[in-house]
């Protein structure tokens, strides 16, 4: 028979809770339901609160704590079975002069359509942050070079070609310039060698002209079963062959 999990004696009930119910209710987000300070109820109230310090608030993409989190996932995960995986940093071009000439509300705007747009192009295994003010990137797993590049550049296509709606009758539109690094596979880097090499490609981006990809040369990783003996053990990596 199923038990339900015992409600927490009155002293640790008297838990203050109020400032975390109120957060999830400013942001829009589900109360948690059942019998208040249950542990099923203050299971939900935690999920709730993870879900929101995970979360940019204007946008609802990931923050940049969450892919800090992701990029260090992926990092294990190329080390370990050496799928390639791609790392894309968005930045939008003369987002300045969008604030300075219609305001800090439309800019808001240009950053909400932008980060939808981006949601549209990758799949539900991609994480799409926003990393900063105006900047944003996207994790892609198990993500081969020409797949990565196609896709880089169905996101530039799509931002350049989408108006965003900024008042009655008036619309603007912008561009994104993007640079990309693949993980080195079969070895471990770290999320910031990885963020570096692609800014590296989005400062080129930028240098360029803006509104253009710049994805880093994929190396291609041959790796032995030897290398890869060398690398784990011969135990650890029999199932990937
Ligand atoms: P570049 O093409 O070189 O990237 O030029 P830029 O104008 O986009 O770059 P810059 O870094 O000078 O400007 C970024 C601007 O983004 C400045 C800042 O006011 C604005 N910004 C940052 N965060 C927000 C936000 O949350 N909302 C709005 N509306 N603007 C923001
Ligand atoms: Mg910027
Ligand atoms: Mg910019």
């Amino acid at each position: 028979m199923a038990r339900t999990p015992p409600a927490l004696k009155p002293a640790e009930a008297s838990l203050n809770l109020d400032n975390a119910l109120q957060l999830l209710r400013q942001a829009g987000h589900p109360l948690p339901e059942g019998e208040p300070h249950s542990a099923a109820w203050l299971q939900a109230l935690v999920d709730g609160l993870v879900d929101l310090s995970s979360r940019d608030a204007l946008t609802g993409l990931a923050n940049r704590r969450s892919f800090e989190l992701a990029l260090a996932r992926e990092i294990d995960r190329v080390a370990r079975a050496g799928e390639p995986a791609l790392l894309l940093v968005l930045d939008i071009d003369h987002f300045k002069r969008v604030n300075d000439t219609h305001g800090h509300a439309s800019g808001d705007l240009v950053l909400k359509a932008v980060a939808q747009a981006l949601l549209e192009c990758v799949r539900p295994m991609d994480m799409v942050a926003r990393v900063g003010g105006e900047e944003f990137a996207i994790v892609m797993p198990n993500c081969a070079a020409t797949f990565g590049e196609a896709v880089a550049e169905r996101v530039r296509r799509r931002v350049e070609a989408m108006p965003v709606a900024i008042g009655i009758a008036q619309q603007i539109q912008v561009s994104v310039s993007i640079g990309g690094a693949f993980a080195p596979q079969w070895v471990r880097s770290t999320p910031t060698l990885w963020i570096e090499r692609a800014d590296v490609q989005l400062y080129r981006a930028k240098q360029q002209g803006r509104n253009r990809v710049c994805l880093e040369p994929s190396a291609l990783s041959v790796v032995s079963a030897e290398e890869k003996a060398l690398l784990f053990g011969i135990s650890q990596f029999q199932d990937i062959e």
